[in-house]
């Protein structure tokens, strides 16, 4: 399955494709990927082979890295939607999950950097879940 994947921001400012297949998918649980997220993990796909094209707002795509690491994130300049992002030289191809609008054939590999994970990020399968809103 190495279809065209489609994907945008929450504005719809910046659209991209996607064309080729995720080697890997992992929840990180590390204190940046918290603030990155906003959330408990980041959900980040990863790939050496996939082709990233940008289809509209190209120039709206700001890349943030954490001064002295490896930690980078690309995001909408108008919106602050996560977006993908080439690292290690253009090598690795990562696309945050939650940017693509296509059903995607893989499931996350595991959850990593979980001794880091937030103090309330346990046993969360025991939490209550609603298909909508609270009532
Ligand atoms: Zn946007
Ligand atoms: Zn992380």
């Amino acid at each position: 399955m190495a279809g065209n994947i489609a994907g945008s921001c929450l504005c719809g400012a910046v659209r991209f494709q996607i064309t080729g297949a995720f080697e890997q998918f992992f929840l990180c649980h590390c204190s940046r990927c918290r603030k990155d997220s906003g959330s408990a993990h980041g959900a980040n796909l990863f790939s050496a082979t996939a082709r990233l094209t940008w289809l509209a707002g190209e120039d709206q795509v700001k890349t943030y890295r954490v001064p002295g690491t490896r930690h980078q994130k690309s995001f909408c300049a108008e919106c602050g939607s996560a977006l993908p992002q080439l690292q290690m030289a253009g090598a690795l191809l990562v696309v945050p999950a939650g940017s693509l609008d296509s059903p995607i054939a893989i499931r996350p590999q595991a959850h990593i950097c979980c001794a880091d994970r937030a103090d309330w990020d346990t046993h969360l399968e025991d939490v209550p879940t609603l298909d909508g809103l609270p009532g």
